[in-house]
């Protein structure tokens, strides 16, 4: 299951109503920050949002309406001396330019590890106890872009008062149950699973692009998610423009989620010459189960429930 808080949904400029792309990402403590444009630590502040279990921000690409708040973040970061430097990811080309921009505003502040940098090409990027990041190439006005696939594991955490009240040592037995496994103790008794498991918590497969100039290509990767973000910068009205300038028309968004079977499709990076009623009314002709989302809008990602006495 994910949590997604959109801190920033215009494309290009800022408007009063929108700030430039940064997507929150939560999962379980895990959280990571997609794209970090200007003013996103004002966003988080205005969220309320603190930078407990944040450490690490995935760049999508180097166009300053995705990265210029880098160094606000970074700076503000230091001043409550946060522990854990913060873990900025890119492709190569992304994270030569954040490293630039970096050193020559909060280089000072990164002599005690505010940020480290890590370039990284296409494939699993980040694996942590049941939840998987993996890289995708995108392809955007030449530059080096990538999109990223989350996953998580459904998990049946057991429950310690029935492993208690059953008489279930610490150890071996615990850890076999905890992978589903049926146990014998030594008294004899055979412990399933089911009778020491807590409610399921649900896993999820989510992927989010940036700006993105055709989605022929992004249709394996993103096939069969819970959800995709994508921009939708445009309306088909304007695809010229759209071509012209590397982006997506609300209509093309919604013909890749309806081609790669996605369960919702969230429409972000808006343009102020649209109302985003249009943009919700030309993508829900081609993929009904869309949402065009605004700044705050909190959206809760997970895979449908699967039928009682399936075998999973
Ligand atoms: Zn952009
Ligand atoms: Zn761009």
């Amino acid at each position: 299951m994910f949590e997604l808080l959109f801190l920033g949904t215009a494309a290009a400029v800022p408007t009063p109503e929108r700030g430039l792309p940064a997507t929150l990402v939560t999962s379980g403590s895990e959280r990571f920050l997609v794209d970090c444009g200007e003013g996103t630590t004002r966003q988080l502040a205005r969220g309320r949002i603190g930078f407990r279990g944040l450490r690490t921000i995935l760049l999508t690409h180097l166009h300053f309406d995705h990265l210029g708040g880098l160094a606000g973040f970074v700076a503000t970061r230091a001043l409550y001396r946060q522990k854990e430097a913060i873990e900025i990811i890119g492709s190569a080309e992304t994270i030569a330019f954040a490293r630039r921009y970096l050193e020559t505003t909060v280089g000072a502040e990164n002599e005690e590890g505010a940020y480290s940098l890590k370039a990284v090409e296409p494939g699993r990027i980040v694996a942590r106890q049941g939840l998987w990041v993996e890289a995708f190439p995108v392809k955007h006005r030449g530059t080096g872009s990538l999109g990223y696939l989350f996953a998580r594991e459904s998990r049946h955490p057991l429950d310690p008062a029935r492993l208690s009240a059953l008489g279930i040592p610490e150890g071996p037995q615990r850890r076999a149950l905890a992978r589903g496994e049926r146990v014998a103790l030594a008294d004899g008794r055979r412990i399933d699973p089911e009778m020491v498991r807590l409610a399921e918590i649900a896993g999820g497969k989510m992927a989010i692009v940036g700006d993105s100039e055709e989605v022929s290509s992004l249709a394996p990767f993103v096939a069969g998610v819970d959800a995709l973000v994508i921009e939708a910068t445009f309306l088909e009205r304007d695809a010229a423009l759209a071509r012209a300038r590397g982006h997506l028309s609300a209509a093309e968004a919604a013909r890749l989620a309806a081609e790669a079977a996605v369960g919702f499709l969230l429409l972000t990076h808006l343009s102020h010459r649209y109302r985003p009623q249009e943009i919700a009314e030309e993508a829900g002709r081609i993929f009904p189960n869309v949402r065009v989302v605004a700044d705050f809008d909190a959206v809760t990602v997970a895979s449908p429930p699967r039928p009682r006495g399936g075998d999973a």
